[in-house]
């Protein structure tokens, strides 16, 4: 049965989302404060990664983290005034981090994320927009093998799921990356991973779409969520009410908020990341390089070089601190001394994130009528497309084509 089903948020989720909804012939609108793609879903990486299912927080993490906040150009800091109201996410952080939850968060992922290139295929085909997503591969480069072996399990868990990797030596680095200097000692080539050359622009073509396809995109902010005993009958914004039959909850890192007032207490931090991106860097790169041990990737985009990066919990309403960019500017002139910076431009973005990094897909667990899509952490562009499929599937009632009970919001109750 055809439904009118209204999507709180247009970045990558929300627009991948309506996207699929609209497809099965639902009267599909969105709502944002913001024009599509503007938020977090503007500035990533752009790195899709089927095999990216290693959740944030392993087995040790505690014993990193005082060496992390210690060094300068560490990737993470917690901003004082945050600590407090952060420290019940990071317990359970470490709870999600002990090996036997590990290894089910990993089997929970794999499936979802295995689909990114196939589940955007047919929105970028039909959005023209297919240039965007290159299957390059990517490269992982340590500057010593200490670093590499440090992070054995990491890569286990990827290889026990079936994720292509190929060790390369220093040579072999190079000769993937010949605009490296051959600072990197080891490192790993992962071929069926890939990036998108303009995240911000993916989100906008498959918005564009969407509406050329007959879905409707509202640019209100939304203020409040009225519900009576059978689910939400209207939303409050900035603009007036607007009735709502079916709900889909896609705010990124304010989903949260939402999903409390729809009765699902939910742990959702936004994890602030950076990138800085050179224009006219005088070098580029055939595919994207990671650095394990700065935890930064180096992708090439179609605006020039980007690197992004870091973790900074602050909140959602914090200033951003530019500091965190200057800190990926030292990495990248270490990385590719002499690099230009002229004509670099900084940005900050607010990751969905979850403590055991799973996203939160399916039925409000309280409420009739409303789903969520949110929570995505790290991998919210590379999920964004199989997340979209999935709820479809849900709201359709077909059977989805894996298993969504890790994703559930009652994981938390
Ligand atoms: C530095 C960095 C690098 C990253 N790299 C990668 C990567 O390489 N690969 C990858 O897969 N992921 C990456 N990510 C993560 C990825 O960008 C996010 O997971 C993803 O963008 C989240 O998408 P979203 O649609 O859930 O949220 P968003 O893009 O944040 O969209 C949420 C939308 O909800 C709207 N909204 C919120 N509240 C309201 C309201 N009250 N009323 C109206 N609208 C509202 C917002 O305006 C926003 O447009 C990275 C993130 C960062 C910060």
């Amino acid at each position: 049965m055809k439904k009118h089903i209204t999507v709180i948020g247009a970045g990558i989720v929300g627009i991948a989302t309506a996207s699929y909804l609209r497809r099965d012939g639902h009267r599909v609108t969105v709502i944002d404060r913001l024009p599509p793609g503007q938020y977090c879903s503007f500035g990533n990486a752009g790195i899709l990664s089927p095999g990216s299912c290693v959740p944030q927080a392993l087995p040790g993490v505690l014993s990193k983290v005082p060496g992390y906040l210690m060094d300068p150009l560490g990737p993470l800091s917690i901003r004082p005034a945050h600590f407090l109201k952060a420290m019940p996410w990071f317990l359970r952080l470490l709870e999600a981090s002990r090996l036997s939850r590990v290894e089910k968060i990993a089997d929970a992922l794999r499936p979802l994320l295995k689909q990114t290139f196939e589940a955007y295929a047919p929105l970028v085909s039909n959005a023209n927009v297919s240039d965007l997503i290159r299957q390059t591969g990517y490269v992982v480069a340590y500057s010593t093998l200490e670093g590499y072996q440090a992070d054995a399990l990491a890569w286990k868990l990827r290889q026990d799921r079936g994720v292509l990797i190929q060790t390369l030596h220093s040579k072999e680095i190079q000769d993937k990356l010949p605009q490296l200097k051959g600072q990197f000692e080891i490192g790993l080539y992962l071929p069926e991973q890939g990036f998108v050359a303009n995240p911000e622009r993916l989100t906008q073509s498959l918005a564009q779409q969407f509406q050329a396809d007959g879905g409707e995109i509202l640019q209100r902010e939304v203020l409040d969520i009225e519900c009576n005993d059978s689910g939400p009958h209207s939303l409050l914004t900035d603009q007036g009410r607007w009735p709502v039959d079916q709900l889909v909850i896609c705010a990124g890192s304010h989903s949260h908020i939402w999903a409390k007032k729809l009765g699902d207490v939910l742990p959702l931090e936004a994890e602030r990341g950076y990138h800085v991106t050179y224009s006219d860097p005088h070098c580029s790169l055939p595919m994207p390089l990671f650095l394990p041990e700065q935890k930064v990737f180096v992708t090439p985009m179609e605006m020039g070089l980007r690197i992004a990066g870091q973790s900074e919990f602050a909140g959602n309403d914090a200033p951003p601190n530019y500091a965190r960019a200057d800190v990926l500017r030292q990495q990248m002139q270490n990385i590719f001394p002499g690099i230009s910076a002229v004509d670099s431009t900084q940005w900050m973005g607010r990751r969905p994130s979850m403590p055991d990094s799973l996203p939160v897909i399916g039925p409000a667990s309280k409420m009739a009528k409303v789903w969520y899509a949110f929570g995505h952490g790290h991998v919210g562009l590379c999920g964004g497309a199989p997340t979209g499929r999935l709820l479809a599937d849900l709201i359709a009632g077909r059977k989805p084509n894996i298993d969504v009970r890790p994703f559930s919001p009652s994981r938390f109750s």
